[in-house]
């Protein structure tokens, strides 16, 4: 079946009690044994498993092609559980532009804990190769990449990783299961953030790792999922559940509506740069059209005149919002240097866009506004 009826029916038919056709939330931590004492609806308690996830989890395995997803209270969470299913002195191999959230959990929380992390340039796949070790467990990677929306060939990446026995994991959040498929590609992992596009409303926080084969590894990962205990709500997975509903047309909305503002923008005298693959300017362009089906719903721009300039912009925008997150209905922009904090590697007249729902025309209009 094609993703657009796999993303409404995967994991949900009408509710055989009850005859509800939008799913319930089942707000229970716990289900009630049987006289024999067994779990006559497999459910024991909320924290190891509950049908709200269950039904999130089969739905994202269905659209990324996995064999077995699991959800996260976050996609750091996801990130996080993934990373401590390996062992100390396992050696990964990440990109040194990986979201600074991912680079944090690498290099703060699990290097001490005794991982071991070598970040290169992924955009260069003789780097990856050069970096890899006979301790290497896994290549993570992140394309199209934030905020720079550079772009890492998955299929060739996954080829280096496999020739060392290692496992190819894809952060997909910016692409979506609807531009891409890195399981299809030869990636071993897909992971979200289910807070951006898959909720795609900026009112639910969660993550998902979707794996191409129930191994031993992804049962390392449930284990922790189901002990450590970093899960999603019930309510939560069901505002996931509906955001899904509706991915494969928001995503082509919101890229029809990225490709207007970056052709605006690349022409504009203000701007140095225009960071947005489907640009034939970006230097991943040609990667991009290959394993992408669209560009996606994120740019990021350089303002001329420095970090002041910038700022400038994002202080005379109208229509919108200044916040951090992204692949919600509304437009956010965002001065990313200063979030990101010291030690960050972007550009300090850099804004980053997430391209929202509204009419192209009137976005367009506003940053007009702000760069005159
Ligand atoms: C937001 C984001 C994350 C982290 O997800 P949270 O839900 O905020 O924990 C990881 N990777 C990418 C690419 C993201 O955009």
């Amino acid at each position: 079946m094609h993703l657009e009826t796999l993303a409404i029916h995967a994991g949900h038919d009408a509710d055989p009690t009850t005859g509800a056709v939008a799913p319930p939330i089942y707000l229970t931590t716990t289900f009630e044994r049987a006289e024999d004492g067994s779990f006559p609806h497999g459910y024991v308690y909320a924290r190891t498993d509950n049908p709200n996830r269950q039904a999130l989890e089969a739905r994202l395995a269905a659209l990324e092609g996995g064999a077995a997803a699991l959800a996260f209270a976050s996609g750091s969470a996801a990130t996080l559980s993934l990373c401590q299913a390996l062992r100390p002195g396992d050696h990964v191999v990440a990109p040194n532009d990986a979201y600074y959230g991912t680079a944090a959990i690498l290099r703060q929380i699990l290097g001490p804990w005794g991982l071991e992390t070598t970040f290169v340039d992924m955009t260069d796949l003789a780097q990856v190769e050069e970096a890899l070790r006979p301790t290497t467990r896994l290549v993570w990677t992140e394309t199209p990449s934030n905020p720079l929306l550079r772009i890492t060939d998955i299929a060739a990446a996954a080829d280096l990783a496999h020739r060392v026995g290692a496992r190819l994991l894809c952060d997909n959040t910016w692409a979506t299961p609807v531009l891409q498929r890195p399981l299809d590609l030869g990636a071993d992992i897909a992971m979200h953030s289910t807070t951006k596009y898959l909720g795609g409303h900026a009112d639910v926080t969660g993550g998902i790792l979707v794996a191409r084969q129930d191994d031993e590894f992804f049962e390392r990962v449930r284990l922790i999922q189901r002990n450590g205990g970093g899960i999603p709500s019930p309510f939560d997975c069901g505002l996931v559940q509906r955001g899904i509903t509706t991915l494969a047309v928001r995503v082509r909305a919101h890229c029809e509506n990225a490709r207007r503002v970056a052709e605006f923008l690349s022409e504009h005298p203000r701007i140095e740069r225009v960071h947005y693959p489907g640009l034939p300017s970006h230097p991943g362009h040609d990667i991009a059209s290959r394993q992408m089906a669209l560009p996606g719903g994120m740019l990021s721009i350089q303002v001329r005149g420095g970090r002041d300039a910038a700022m400038a912009v994002a202080g005379r925008v109208r229509l919108f919002t200044r916040a951090t997150s992204l692949g919600g209905v509304e437009s956010l922009i965002e001065h990313r240097a200063s979030v990101e904090g010291p030690g960050t590697r972007t550009p300090d007249n850099l804004l980053r866009v997430s391209v929202g729902l509204e009419h192209p025309d009137d976005l367009i209009a506003d940053l007009a506004q702000a760069l005159s």
